[in-house]
């Protein structure tokens, strides 16, 4: 056995305070982690500084030199001393202002920290002055006094050899890609949100710009001039707003792509109270919208600005966390997925409308398009690009326009020549929400039951879909946007619970309808206002039963009960045509005074029953009264 060696005796390590500028140089380091993160800082200052026109030369990614220069109102000479100490700032003297602080910046702490880690040079020059300033600082303080100079309207800071006294951050950003394409992409944030500002954006030595906006009045035209014709001609305009504050409060306006947009990844843009922030939560939120309603074009382009109360949104995170935390944000989210969700969904319809009225179909109706001046424009536009073929899925072999036969077939029938399709969807829609129920508190309670119980995603499937086929005898084929779904027509319960149960996700929504459940509610809806089928020859009652009972016991083989059966049809007989009055009153069955079967309700228009079947359903209705006699309703 060993002896294990005695412990050596250690002494607890000293505690010693750091010195000044190594604390201040890591927390520098934590506010201004790369190059685009001093570039954000100095573009909010010169925000906050009132500027119309901010430009931005970067060299080497930022390493190298970094400056903005600005039109705002400049800093004055004597502040020109605790310009960079830490919090020093011009925005914030209470705590309590936090509350209400509209500016960018208020913590005092980003130009500072710029001089513990790069070598800071401003240059700025107030209202009414001949010259003005320029002074250099390192580590919080001047480095000489400041020194009188030539200067335009406005502030000019230079930031040069970023992460000089850090070495291992300076090559983790040497070896990773350029900071310069982050700050192009920041600069196009800004400059579509802050329209009345002109930004630019350069390399070092490059002869253009690579952001070049001017102050327009129109956010369009800020987005066309910084992210191109193609994705502001594939916008639509979104608003919406909330007063409620028991919910919540806020006002959002913002442009979001439509279905011809395709993109390989998301670009969201996204201020908060004017502050351009990050909000994963909310992007993840929308992008699932756009995978459910336009799966081809599910990388969007959005551009969303949201007011709230400035005591909604905690500013007092760390100035580097772009990602913000909002009061009630689950509540926020869920509207605007249903703001952005509802506007696909009319602009997807629309924009087939005007597909359709490019075909020589003369029964098609157009619509108007009160959005025109964002919609893609018919001619020479991408949409025109792609053929029709490719866009709807049916078989590509199909001549475009053959899936009208089955929305427009003669669509006189019901309504005048001229009818446009919402007229034709309304109407249907009327029709089946007719307060035509007679007035029974019982059918409007199993009403209610259904309509509550109602999935309204899966219901907006059903009612915009389009009928392509059946695919067998089971299934049909129906297409909703650019999905197809099979629809199995016979059973639908089971679907509709499957697709509340993923409600949350709203994607793969199937879309099953069912004939069961159809003539369930549909006889409810047309309770004692049914129309008829009038049978050729009235059906005697007892024939039927005996036929249906027949049929019942064929497997077992037994016919020796043949007395029984006839006693059964005799009493269902018997029943139905006391109960003869009712029936014709509320579902629309006459039975006459001999027992023949003589009309059926139609539950579904243009729906003929399988005429094989009904003395089974005579039996069964038999049945049933029967129960109704013993049990009640
Ligand atoms: P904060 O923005 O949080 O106040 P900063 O360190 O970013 O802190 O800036 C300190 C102060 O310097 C600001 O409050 C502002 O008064 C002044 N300042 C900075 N940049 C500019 C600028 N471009 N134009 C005018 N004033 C500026
Ligand atoms: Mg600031």
């Amino acid at each position: 056995m060993e002896i294990e060696p005695a412990e050596e005796v250690k002494e607890p390590p000293r505690i010693h305070r750091l010195d000044e500028p190594v604390v201040n140089r890591i927390a520098a380091g934590e506010v201004i982690q790369r190059p685009v993160s001093a570039v954000k800082e100095l573009v909010e200052n010169s925000l906050d500084a009132s500027s119309t026109s901010i430009s931005v030369l970067v060299k080497d990614g930022g390493l190298k030199l970094i400056q903005v220069s600005d039109d705002g109102h400049g800093i004055r000479y004597e502040d020109l001393p605790i310009l960079c100490e830490r919090h020093t700032t011009s925005k914030l003297s209470k705590y309590e202002d936090l509350q209400s602080i509209k500016s960018m910046g208020f913590r005092g702490e980003a130009l500072a920290s710029m001089t513990y880690v790069g070598h800071v040079t401003v240059t700025t020059i107030t209202r009414g002055q001949l010259h003005g300033y320029r002074v250099s600082y390192r580590d919080g303080v001047m480095e000489n006094e400041p020194k009188a100079c030539a200067a335009v309207k406005g502030t000019q800071i230079v930031i040069e050899n970023l992460f000089y006294n850090m070495i291992a951050r300076r090559k983790t950003l040497q070896n990773s890609a350029d900071d310069y394409t982050k700050i192009v992409d920041l600069l196009s944030r800004f400059a579509i949100h802050h329209i009345d500002v002109s930004f630019s954006c350069r390399k070092h030595g490059a002869a253009r710009a690579d952001v070049h906006s001017v102050a327009t009045p129109s956010r369009l035209n800020a987005i066309r001039s910084v992210y191109g014709l193609l994705v502001a001609q594939n916008l639509i305009k979104i608003e919406a707003s909330d007063h409620d504050p028991s919910s919540s409060v806020f006002e959002m306006d913002g442009f979001i792509s439509n279905s011809n947009y395709v993109a390989k990844k998301t670009t969201m843009v996204l201020f908060i109270n004017d502050r351009l922030v990050e909000c994963t939560a909310l992007k993840r939120a929308l992008e699932v919208v756009y995978v459910a309603t336009l799966p081809k074009a599910s990388k969007p382009f959005i551009y969303m600005s949201i007011t709230l109360p400035p005591e909604h949104v905690d500013v007092n995170v760390h100035p580097t966390k772009r990602e913000v935390s909002l009061l009630n944000q689950e509540v926020i989210v869920e509207k605007m997925q249903s703001v952005v969700e509802s506007v696909l969904r009319n602009s997807n319809e629309s924009r087939t409308f005007q597909e359709q009225t490019v075909e020589a179909t003369p029964s098609v109706p157009s619509v108007t398009n009160n959005d025109l001046h964002l919609s893609p424009s018919p001619s020479g536009s991408k949409s025109q690009r792609v053929p029709v073929n490719k866009i709807v899925r049916t078989d590509s072999s199909d001549p475009a326009g053959r899936m009208h036969a089955y929305l427009y077939k003669n669509p006189q029938k019901y309504l005048g020549r001229d009818s446009s399709l919402t007229t034709v969807r309304s109407s249907v829609r009327q029709r089946r929400n007719l307060k035509e129920t007679a007035d029974l508190t019982s059918i409007q309670e199993l009403i209610n039951d259904i309509d509550s119980k109602c999935h309204s995603d899966l219901l907006d499937i059903v009612r915009q879909s389009t009928y392509v086929g059946m695919a067998d005898d089971v299934f049909a084929l129906l297409q909703h946007n650019t999905h197809l779904y099979l629809a199995n027509v016979v059973n639908l319960r089971a679907g509709v619970k499957k697709a509340s149960v993923e409600t949350h996700s709203k994607i793969q929504l199937l879309g099953i309808f069912c004939s069961k459940e159809l003539m369930y509610q549909q006889v409810l809806r047309r309770f004692a206002h049914f129309n008829a089928i009038q049978l050729s020859e009235p059906a005697p009652l007892q024939e039927l039963i005996m036929l249906a009972l027949k049929e019942e016991d064929l497997d077992l083989e037994s016919n020796e009960n043949d007395e029984l059966k006839k006693k059964i049809a005799e009493m269902n007989t018997q029943l139905l045509k006391q109960k003869s009055e009712m029936l014709e009153e509320y579902f629309c069955i006459f039975i006459d005074s001999d027992g023949n079967l003589s009309r059926l309700p139609i539950l579904l228009d243009q729906y003929t029953p399988d005429m094989d079947r009904v003395p089974e359903f005579v039996l069964c209705l038999g049945n049933d009264v029967l129960q109704m006699e013993w049990h009640g309703p």
